[in-house]
């Protein structure tokens, strides 16, 4: 039976340091950190991520710093709306909460953020950055997988990781986190399915991530004795949120595996916190 990997175990740690940088920043400049996060019309979800950030940031002592802005807003007011987050020396971050309505395009509007502002580590400096090996902030949930994994303690070298979705905040950047750590990464999507070859290479797996977002895709099954599974998927399936791997028979071939809710989730946020504070270090001219 798999040890489970929960994301609430480690985040009492990644908090007690970031609480010390925080204290250190007030003293050595005075304020405390900004996050300014701009969101776009009445998506709940959207309220749901808002008010986890705020209850983190305000809990860590960082202010938050929401920017509600109806549905109706036009692609070039939101621009100008970054620009002038740019602009403020106050705000050491800024986050846009994806996805905008449809008329925005995401990527244009997360683009126009300042590069030491992207506290998403998604703005193209900071994945080339993160291409070679020089990252100052990672995408988040990207970081909190790899933390899940490095908290097994397990040498990676030489193993099969396997990643399942390529998206950029959480499978692309993956890729390359990995790396660093030398298994052999394989990365799957849905043209794999197509192939009918997902079931092979999830079976391959020594370390298997699923960012797909549909429920128990992966079959318990498929997963390799021994493997660690990382199950960054949320689904809501009636009532409940489910994961993308299902959980019950993958839990009994497994070595470690994160629980959907629980696992992943709960760290993401801090992975964001830390990615601010880093940010408003290097703004300040210290840290790095
Ligand atoms: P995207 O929709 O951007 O990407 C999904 C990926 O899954 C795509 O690469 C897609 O392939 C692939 N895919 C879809 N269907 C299949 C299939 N049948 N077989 C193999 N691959 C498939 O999703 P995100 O990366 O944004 O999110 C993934 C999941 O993670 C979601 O459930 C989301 O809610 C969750 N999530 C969780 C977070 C957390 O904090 N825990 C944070 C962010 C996301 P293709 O590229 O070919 O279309």
């Amino acid at each position: 039976m798999a040890t489970l990997l929960q994301g609430k175990q480690l985040t009492a740690k990644i908090k007690a340091v970031l609480e010390a940088d925080i204290k250190e920043f007030r003293q050595r400049v005075g304020t405390v950190p900004v996050l300014a996060s701009i969101e776009v019309g009445d998506d709940k979800r959207i309220g749901i991520y808002t008010s986890m950030q705020r209850r983190a940031a305000e809990g860590l002592g960082i202010e938050y710093r929401l920017k509600h802005f109806a549905g109706n807003i036009t692609e070039q007011e939101l621009i100008d709306q970054v620009h002038q987050l740019n602009g403020d020396e106050s705000v050491n971050g800024i986050i846009v909460q994806l996805p905008c309505p449809a008329h925005i395009d995401d990527r244009k509007i997360s683009q126009r953020i300042r590069v030491d502002k992207d506290v998403e580590g998604i703005h193209p400096e900071n994945l080339g950055r993160l291409l070679l090996g020089q990252a100052r902030v990672i995408p988040c949930t990207a970081a909190a997988a790899m933390e899940l994994i490095n908290a097994t303690g397990i040498d990676l070298s030489g193993k099969n990781a396997v990643i399942v979705g390529r998206s950029e905040i959480v499978g692309k950047p993956l890729i390359f986190l990995l790396l660093e750590k030398s298994p052999t990464v394989t990365i799957c999507h849905s043209g794999t399915s197509k192939a009918g070859k997902l079931e092979e290479f999830v079976g391959s797996a020594d370390i298997l991530v699923a960012a797909i977002g549909k429920p128990a895709l992966i079959k318990g099954s498929w997963i390799k004795e021994g493997a660690i599974v990382i199950d960054v998927g949320i689904n809501q399936v009636g009532d409940t949120l489910v994961g993308d791997v299902e959980f019950g028979t993958a839990q009994r071939r497994a070595s470690f595996i994160t629980p959907v809710p629980g696992g992943v989730g709960p760290l993401t946020v801090f992975m964001l916190m830390r990615n601010l504070i880093n940010a408003a270090k290097l703004q300040r001219g210290f840290g790095g």
